[in-house]
């Protein structure tokens, strides 16, 4: 089994982290099972979020009996210093524990520092003071916050999303994490969906010892994909190779990751899943995304009213609006 060192933290893991974000989206049990299943095969890392709903909740449910032999890490999307303490309580009181193993301040759209004036930072070393937490990590959809974060040295971890479809300016902030021993957790490692072969996925993050990737995992089928590699990891040939130059081609440029920090939408437009639709349709079975109900909610693009909201949240600098309405045009000449 490939095992990661997340930097300065010591944490020692599995290569095979474990995303909590689309337990969500089942049912209590059927998120028990996966996250055991997780567990008993040698997966020790679990990442979660205050604002994942009931994620939290289920790791609690699933593994407070042996809270002991896992890292969890969570995430708090607050801008001030009570609902700092707020979130971190819930979040305690959801996982069935008494501490947290790296807490993250979730996408802010700064980088909280000492003396900054919101008191974020300082509520960090007062809780780890507290024994509430152990390491401080920070996560981030936009290259700017992330660096700022690593040269400020005052951060044990980093959160970004990291694929094959990286960028340069992406690779180099894996390597500077390792230069500076700050853990690199990547999330996004099948880049929301695009990404359609774990195994290319798999093979391409075994190049950087310092990554640990945390696979969003929603049913069992795809745990054991990933459970698969540990035994046998697939390897960089030829074949992969190839795939991943052609997804590189493919993908290039200025492409929906489906992050959704654009939403919510006044219009109502699923703009996560709609600007995106074009590589969708052409990436996965195009027959689901062509049914009645994912027409009407790409008919709603119709309704935009240009309010600029999306644009400006949207990490990857993306002109939304106009890529709503490109893969709007595509997407009708499938229903002809
Ligand atoms: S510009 Fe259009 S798609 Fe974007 S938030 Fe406004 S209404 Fe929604
Ligand atoms: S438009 Fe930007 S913010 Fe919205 S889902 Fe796509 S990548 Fe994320």
């Amino acid at each position: 089994m490939n095992k990661v060192r997340l930097g300065r933290t010591e944490i020692v893991v599995n290569k095979n982290g474990f995303g909590a974000l689309p337990v969500q989206r089942v049912s209590m049990e059927e998120a028990k099972v996966i996250l055991r299943k997780a567990y008993e095969n040698g997966i020790h890392f679990f990442d979660s979020a205050r604002a994942y709903s009931n994620s939290e909740e289920k790791i609690g449910q699933a593994l407070h009996d042996v809270r002991h032999e896992i890292y969890i890490s969570t995430k708090t999307m607050a801008t001030n210093v009570e609902d700092f303490w707020k979130d971190l309580s819930m979040s305690l009181e959801m996982l069935q524990t008494d501490y947290i193993d790296i807490y993250q301040f979730h996408n802010p759209s700064f980088c909280p520092k000492p003396n900054d004036g919101t008191g974020l930072y300082e509520a960090m070393l007062e809780a780890k003071r507290q024994g509430k937490i152990r390491y401080i990590g920070l996560t981030n959809h936009g290259i700017d916050v992330a660096l700022e974060a690593l040269e400020s040295d005052l951060y044990d971890t980093l959160q970004f999303p990291f694929s094959y479809l990286a960028s340069e300016k992406e690779e180099r902030l894996v390597h500077l994490c390792k230069e500076k021993d700050i853990g690199f957790i990547c999330m996004k490692a099948l880049s929301g969906g695009l990404i359609s072969r774990s195994d290319a996925a798999y093979a391409y993050m075994q190049q950087y010892d310092n990554a640990l990737p945390i696979w969003g995992i929603q049913k069992e089928s795809e745990l054991d994909e990933f459970i698969s590699y540990q035994d046998h990891p697939p390897v960089l040939n030829e074949e992969i190779k190839a795939l991943i130059a052609h997804d590189q081609k493919e993908l290039a440029g200025n492409f929906c990751r489906g992050c959704g920090y654009c939403m919510p939408c006044p219009q109502g437009i699923v703009i996560n899943q709609c600007a995106r639709m074009s590589l969708m349709l052409r990436r996965a079975p195009a027959a689901g995304w062509l049914s009645e109900k994912w027409q009407a909610e790409m008919k709603k693009i119709e309704e935009c009213i240009h309010c600029g909201k999306c644009m400006s949240h949207c990490p990857y600098g993306l002109n939304t609006p106009e890529l709503l309405q490109k893969n709007y045009e595509d997407y009708q000449t499938f229903l002809k």
